[in-house]
């Protein structure tokens, strides 16, 4: 019997934007203050959220503690 009121999602791994401190997605440019943050990578703090809540949860958490969103890789 599958549970069909269970919620998918993913772990998103965000990282904190040096310029503004802001935790935002990994890409080119933080979301929130527009700097490029191509070097930010490799010395800027991490975190995973979960993609629905944005809880923060481990990188090997099955599932939301939070909401229950079942993370689906
Ligand atoms: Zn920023
Ligand atoms: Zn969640």
């Amino acid at each position: 019997m599958v549970e069909e009121d269970q919620k998918e999602g993913y772990i998103e791994e965000l990282v904190e934007c040096p310029f503004c401190g802001a935790f935002v997605p990994n890409e080119f440019e933080c979301i929130m203050c527009g700097e490029e943050m191509l070097d930010v990578e490799m010395n800027g703090r991490t975190k995973t959220v979960c993609s629905n809540c944005r809880t923060e949860v481990s990188t090997e958490a099955e599932e939301c503690l939070n909401c229950g969103t079942v993370f689906t890789f």
